[in-house]
């Protein structure tokens, strides 16, 4: 949905941009790296307001820093 702009479930053209934001920890929608949120991936979501389908997308700038975390 990020790259088609378009729900791939229902076609609907209805999509919303869902950015992390840190608002603390615990909350926004955060792919742990280490004991601070600020060290922490952002995950943006793309959802249908529609269907109510969701898409995950880590941002292009953080790929290395999650691959080297997490990869074996
Ligand atoms: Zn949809």
């Amino acid at each position: 949905m990020k790259l088609t702009h378009y729900c791939t479930k229902c076609g609907s053209e209805d999509v919303l941009l869902v950015e992390a934001k840190s608002m603390g920890y615990g909350s926004g929608n955060f792919i742990p790296m280490g004991l601070s949120i600020w060290s922490a991936v952002p995950v943006d979501r793309y959802v249908c307001a529609t269907c109510g389908f969701a898409e995950e997308w880590i941002p292009l700038r953080h790929l290395k820093k999650l691959k080297d975390k997490y990869s074996d």
